[in-house]
């Protein structure tokens, strides 16, 4: 637990489930206040409300789509309307589908760069826009995954999407550092969500996908949220611009564990 971060105010997209829900919970349990974001299922954002209370925290679930300008700057305006001001914003939203790239259709490219790319630019933008014109300490934290280093076939936009982030971290990490604005990613490896779910139902496609960590399972949404809240402490002050990969190792080339090569 991080003592400095009771009280602070977060915005988080696609919080209504998988990885955001986890966060949420977590910044809960560090007694914050959150916007969890949620596009289409309220079910779920009430579920994660609930969690964030129950944690101690306090929370509201906002609608919003964060390929929109509006949606971003509906987001900003619920913190400061129901908390009072903005420390951390969490880009977290996103979405995958998969095609051969001959057969991926331009719908589908902008529809997964639209959320995961460009999502990320607006929440990022209207982040920065307020922490600089309040002249604000502030925070942002982009979740990317382990596809912005290695490359997925039939999942190109997807990886695009992500290599994007990649940089897009690092450039305004670097634009950003010296008006004490701390902006660093997150790339988590197979973690067991509901984008996941279908996947991880196979116990041969669970086989496969554990093959391909050096600690030989999926992760648990925690313990990306544990990496979160680290990124969001004043523990990691002196960090900019990093991807923290969350990941079991899955970014090390696991084909060589054996010694082999
Ligand atoms: P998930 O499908 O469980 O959750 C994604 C969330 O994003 C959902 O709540 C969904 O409603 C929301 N979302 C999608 N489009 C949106 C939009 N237009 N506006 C607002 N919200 C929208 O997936 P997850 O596994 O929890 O993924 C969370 C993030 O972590 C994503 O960016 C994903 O790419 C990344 N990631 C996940 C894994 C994994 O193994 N689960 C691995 C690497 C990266």
């Amino acid at each position: 637990m991080y003592s400095e971060l009771t009280g602070k105010v977060a915005v988080i997209t696609g919080g209504s489930k998988g990885i955001g829900t986890a966060i949420s919970k977590r910044f809960g349990q560090e007694k914050m206040k959150v916007v969890i974001n949620y596009n289409s299922d309220l079910e779920g954002a009430k579920q994660a409300v609930k969690a964030v209370e129950d944690a101690g925290g306090s929370a509201i679930a906002v609608q919003a789509d964060v390929g929109s300008e509006e949606g971003n700057k509906k987001l900003l305006q619920a913190a400061i309307e129901n908390f009072g001001q903005l420390d951390l914003w969490v880009n977290n939203a996103g979405m995958e589908n998969q095609h051969e790239t001959h057969e991926l259709s331009l719908k589908d490219w902008e529809k997964v760069i639209n959320v995961n790319l460009t999502g990320v630019f607006l929440g990022s933008r209207t982040a920065l826009d307020y922490f600089v014109k309040n002249n604000k300490k502030g925070n942002i934290i982009n979740m990317s995954s382990v596809h912005e280093q290695i490359p997925w076939p039939t999942f190109a936009h997807y990886a695009a999407s992500k290599g994007g982030v990649k940089l897009f971290t690092e450039t305004i990490a670097m634009e950003y550092a010296a008006r004490n604005v701390r902006v660093n990613s997150i790339g988590p490896g197979a973690i067991n969500t509901p984008i996941n779910a279908e996947k991880f139902a196979d116990p041969q496609q669970l086989e496969n996908t554990t093959k391909m960590v050096p600690m030989q399972r999926i992760g648990d949404p925690a313990e990306v949220a544990a990496a979160a809240a680290w990124l969001a402490s004043d523990e990691s002050s002196y960090v900019a611009g990093i991807t923290l990969f969350v990941d079991g190792g899955m970014t090390l080339y696991p084909a060589f564990q054996g010694g082999q090569g």
